[in-house]
């Protein structure tokens, strides 16, 4: 099995059968995130024994959905955005994944995405498949009442598709607890009951569960812990560098603040700051996300540029924003000892390459950022039982999946002498395709 090019797509391809009968994917054709993710699956599959046919079934998303979204917003003018829902895998069990309000949302990515929640769906042993959702706007600058309008629109556009053994939304970029509150509310109006296993990531008083809002920040930090540990280095003589001042930045941010990591840079959409004797997060959480100010006027810091930002030296450096902004350009400029991705994708395999090179210990984000959805995990489970955990057993049972995963991904790394990211993808491939050998291919 190999992946060759076709008018400028990467597909799979199977040596011993007719390539005439291999569709190309032409929707994802300008997509250089889903070439990304196919680019790493097939570097992967060179590494591990996998079915030539479960390799194609894998290199596309099982089903795809496409739907404009009209909106009457706040002016009187009814405006049009473009939706997503794609779901790569149904095979280990519903699909899973959240769903992202950004500007430049298109099918190519949300595709990748997608793809990754089912290898992060397979590390962490959930009985789940990956999926990923998303609409073309920027919530920054619409009101409550036209997000709400985009969120429970969509939500009816892709009913047919969305329910709680099918395929169940969470909280990604640009969304959060109210989003869920609305997908819920829509989805049980329509079939006539509550619903609440429908989406994960809702508010507590809804069915969520307590710690899920925190819990991709703090499963970046126990792996970090982890990573920590296997290096010798202690966190009171560490500090880190933090992309991002959202729901996983900030969690990053203060969970590594409690553990006495001094935080020395902090960056997001509008700008950076940096303070070598440490940014007192308490403040700077107060000055964003409850004054709403600008992260880059907060006081007691130097303005940086993300350029800067990235190449600040530190001990540990989390990108926690967007996908590829760590690229073949600004790879060879990072000055950490350890790279903790909690976005999605962040590093571009270019980039990737010259780390593999350099001393820096990588936790790859399908594994770095897993928190998320294994807290997910918890929730769709309380919630199908109407029985509910604590905050302690959460946390309790998150650290020890996040400390048994970093493990596992350790052991295949160091056995068979391959990178953290090669021996993430692998578990996590080979868990789905072990899966779809196993059931066989229907009818
Ligand atoms: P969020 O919307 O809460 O925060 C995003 C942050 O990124 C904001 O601080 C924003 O200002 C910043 N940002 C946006 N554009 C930027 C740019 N060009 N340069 C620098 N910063 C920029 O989103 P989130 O939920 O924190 O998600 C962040 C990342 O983590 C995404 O890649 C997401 O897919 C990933 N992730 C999130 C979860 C989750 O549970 N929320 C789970 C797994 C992975």
């Amino acid at each position: 099995m190999t992946a060759v090019k076709k008018s400028g797509v990467l597909f799979a391809s199977n040596n011993d059968t007719n390539d005439t009968n291999h569709l190309p994917i032409p929707v994802f054709e300008n997509s250089p995130t889903f070439k990304m993710a196919l680019r790493q699956l097939h570097s992967v599959a060179e590494h591990i024994n996998i079915d030539s046919g479960v390799l194609e079934r894998l290199s596309r998303p099982k089903r795809s959905m496409v739907v404009s979204v009209p909106v009457r917003m706040d002016n009187g003018r009814t405006e049009v955005f473009a939706g997503y829902r794609v779901q790569h895998s149904l095979t280990s069990g519903p699909a899973k994944g959240g769903l992202r309000f950004h500007p430049s949302v298109d099918l190519g990515e949300v595709a990748a995405l997608a793809m990754w929640m089912s290898w992060k769906c397979g590390i962490m042993n959930l009985p789940f498949g990956g999926a990923k959702g998303g609409i073309a706007c920027d919530p920054s600058k619409m009101s409550m009442a036209e997000k709400e309008g985009v969120t429970r629109r969509f939500t009816s556009e892709v009913l047919s598709i969305i329910g709680p053994h099918s395929d169940v939304m969470a909280p990604d970029l640009g969304t959060d607890e109210q989003t869920m509150a609305w997908i819920y509310d829509t989805y049980s109006m329509s079939i006539g009951y509550a619903c609440p296993e429908v989406v994960t990531g809702k508010p507590v008083e809804l069915g969520g569960c307590h710690g899920r809002r925190e819990a991709t920040g703090r499963g970046v930090v126990y792996c970090i812990r982890e990573a920590l540990h296997e290096l010798n280095l202690k966190p009171t003589e560490s500090t880190a560098v933090v992309q991002g001042f959202g729901n996983v930045g900030t969690v990053v941010c203060q969970e590594l603040s409690a553990l006495n990591v001094r935080v020395i840079a902090v960056g997001d959409r509008s700008g950076a700051v940096r303070n070598p004797r440490g940014i007192e997060i308490h403040a700077l959480n107060r000055h964003v996300n409850i004054e709403g100010k600008p992260l880059k006027d907060f006081p007691d810091a130097e303005a940086i540029s993300s350029e800067e930002l990235l190449a600040t030296p530190c001990t540990i450096m989390v990108p926690a924003a967007l996908e590829r902004v760590i690229t073949l350009k600004n790879a060879h400029q990072l000055r950490c000892r350890i790279l903790a991705e909690g976005a999605n994708g962040p590093t571009t395999p270019e980039a990737d390459e010259i780390l593999a090179s350099s001393d820096i210990f990588v936790i790859p984000d399908i594994l770095c950022n897993a928190g998320g959805v294994t807290v997910s995990y918890f929730e769709w489970v309380q919630d199908l039982q109407r029985l509910f955990w604590s905050e302690s057993q959460v946390n309790d049972r998150l650290r020890e999946l996040m400390g048994e995963a970093f493990q596992r991904v350790r052991k295949e790394a160091r056995d068979r002498n391959i990178s953290m990211r090669m021996a993430a993808l692998s578990l996590g491939v080979q868990k789905t395709a072990h899966e779809k050998m196993r059931r066989g291919l229907y009818p």
